[in-house]
């Protein structure tokens, strides 16, 4: 469906849990409160929103969390919602520290495609990065997904002082392995301090310089506001994820379910709609609730208004929003 400024809304990121194997940094540092599972929304629930969704037009649904693997049974909610009328591409977004002993199931249920974060090519600042990781779980993961042939993407977070220096050594790992990988600027949510985020302007700057031959690649590549570049002859591409310095709004097709059933439709405000409520009432009252939320959706992120102190900016972590 449209929201109320005209855009499509067909894409919905659901968060199935807020724990996660790993403790990056700026998403969930260490000590952070968990949410008890009594408040995360049950699998039969998450497929029911997603029915619901998809009559509004949701076609396209990415599974994350938290570390969605962590959550007993994620494979089966995917297949469920593979089922789903209407739901035409299912993919999910993992850490890749578990990920390689579901490679087959993921095979066998068809899903479209596993995005797999990974800031650092080297053990020791992936290990200080996810406070305590073991990259050579990752790497593995990663190169199950691409022999599998499931469509594989690398997420990578540049920051300051920590990984700027293997820019180069990420694209080079894109063309080497013949998949995606994107550069995704540091939001201000929760944890996270976007001063010590990388300009993807500095960053596709320094691409250039490297690889003259570089070009904009003007083929969609997912359901994402990445903006993707390739070289001639080479099969992977380097996309860029630029909510900072590239503000994409006005192109912004998603809303967001967080593992304890907010909808929310816009990342960097804390508001959104609760579903719980809706949940008890019929689909109807279901869809209603859903198709508010969505037209609703705010203009636009509030990420770089630094003047306006009514601004209700999002605090809490990116694993409890699913990022
Ligand atoms: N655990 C899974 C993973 O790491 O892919 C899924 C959840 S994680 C919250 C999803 C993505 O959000 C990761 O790629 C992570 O790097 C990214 N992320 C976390 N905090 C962020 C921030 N402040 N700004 C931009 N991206 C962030
Ligand atoms: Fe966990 Fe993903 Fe957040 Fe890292 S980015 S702490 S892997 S949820």
């Amino acid at each position: 469906m449209k929201d109320r400024y005209g855009r499509t809304i067909d894409y919905m990121r659901v968060s199935i849990t807020d724990r996660c194997d790993l403790r990056c940094r700026y998403c969930m540092p260490e000590g952070c409160e968990k949410v008890s599972m009594s408040q995360i929304l049950t699998y039969e629930e998450i497929v029911r929103i997603c029915k619901v969704a998809s009559e509004l037009g949701i076609s396209r649904i990415k599974i994350t969390g938290g570390e969605p693997f962590v959550r007993l049974g994620c494979t089966d909610l995917i297949r469920s919602i593979k089922a789903v009328e209407g739901i035409e591409e299912v993919t999910v977004t993992t850490n890749g520290q578990t990920l390689e002993r579901y490679i087959d199931e993921l095979k066998d249920i068809g899903i479209d495609g596993i995005n797999i974060s990974l800031d650092t090519l080297d053990p020791e600042r992936y290990t200080y990065i996810t406070g305590g990781g073991e990259i050579e779980k990752t790497m593995k993961s990663i190169e199950s997904a691409v022999r599998s042939g499931i469509r594989t993407k690398i997420n990578c977070l540049l920051q300051k002082g920590f990984n700027e220096d293997e820019l180069f050594s990420f694209a080079e790992l894109a063309f080497r392995l013949g998949i995606d990988v994107r550069f995704i600027e540091m939001m201000p949510v929760g944890a996270a301090d976007a001063g010590t985020g990388i300009s993807n302007t500095v960053v596709l700057r320094k691409l250039m310089e490297k690889w003259p031959d570089l070009e904009p690649d003007r083929n969609v590549h997912g359901n994402g506001p990445a903006v993707y570049y390739k070289r001639p002859g080479k099969e992977g591409g380097i996309g860029l994820i630029s909510a900072i310095h590239g503000k994409f709004c006005e192109y912004c097709n998603r809303v967001r379910l967080t593992s304890q059933g907010q909808l929310k439709p816009c990342l960097s405000f804390d508001t959104g709609t609760d579903l719980i409520t809706a949940l008890k009432g019929t689909d109807d009252e279901l869809k209603e609730a859903i198709r508010k939320a969505i037209y609703e959706k705010p203009k636009a992120h509030s990420f770089t208004d630094t003047e306006n102190n009514d601004i209700h900016a999002e605090h809490r972590l990116m694993s409890q929003i699913g990022g």
